[in-house]
């Protein structure tokens, strides 16, 4: 496997636990919108740590982009990643990733499980191709939602957020049901994409295969 040592041209906070990471591009480093690559930290101790990131700009990009979220209680990457200053370097490895964009239908991501479809949404909306793709992003609270402004501009009423620990008046609150899928979900629902965590994306699939969603509409990763 090639490794690709790049250096951090930009660091820009997101959220409040989120930062986006600029970083030059290897020659022929072809992603496809939605794929990820292993990093590490080009650290003496860290060099060995490799966890999985999204690319989140566009393939055709002069640089990649990679959107962070860091947990400071793992003592891991993340929280290592989020102490770099421009000018550090990542390892970059192999491209590799199971969401990819097949057709119009409904992303369903929870917190970071957002990342892949940033790329994608960004992708069709370069090329006048968002249609009537929805985006349902659940969040703990509003300052969670990574993007809003881009995805409210981009997707308008197709953006569709929900809240599990804050009520506001502006979006839903508690855990996706299905009961609320049901508003959104029809069983001719071409494509549903999901990414999120396990525990998530377990209760999701129950719930999708119970509105008559076929499994092999469903394009998923879990994070
Ligand atoms: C294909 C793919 C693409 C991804 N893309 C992105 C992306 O673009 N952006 C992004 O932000 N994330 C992304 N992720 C998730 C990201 O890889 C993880 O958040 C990251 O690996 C965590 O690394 P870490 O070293 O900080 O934590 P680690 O120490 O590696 O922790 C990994 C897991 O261990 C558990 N864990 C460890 N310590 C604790 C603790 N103290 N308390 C509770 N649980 C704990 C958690 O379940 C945690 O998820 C992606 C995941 C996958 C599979």
């Amino acid at each position: 496997m090639k490794k690709h040592i790049v250096k951090i041209k930009s660091i820009k906070r997101v959220t409040h636990d989120v930062k986006q990471f600029t970083t030059d591009k290897p020659d022929g480093y072809d992603f496809k919108p939605g794929q990820a690559t292993d990093i590490s930290i080009n650290r003496e101790g860290w060099k060995g740590e490799e966890r999985p990131f999204t690319f989140t700009n566009l393939p055709w990009d002069d640089d990649l982009q990679f959107v962070i979220k860091g947990y400071p209680e793992h003592k891991g990457v993340t929280n290592e990643m989020h102490q770099l200053k421009e000018g550090d370097e990542f390892i970059l490895r192999d491209i590799y990733g199971s969401i990819t964009y097949k057709g119009e239908g409904v992303f369903i991501a929870g917190g970071a499980g957002v990342t892949p479809f940033i790329s994608i949404l960004r992708y069709l909306n370069s090329k006048n191709e968002l249609g009537d793709n929805k985006l349902i992003f659940a969040n703990k609270t509003s300052k969670d939602i990574i993007l809003k402004d881009e995805f409210d501009n981009m997707l308008g009423n197709n953006f569709i957020n929900i809240l599990s620990d804050e009520k506001t008046d502006e979006y839903a609150h508690g855990f996706i049901t299905e009961d609320f899928l049901k508003n959104y979900i029809h069983g001719n629902v071409k494509y549903v994409y999901l990414c999120g965590p396990l525990p998530m994306m377990k209760a999701l699939k129950k719930q999708l295969k119970n509105l008559g969603v076929s499994k092999k509409s469903i394009v998923e990763e879990s994070f």
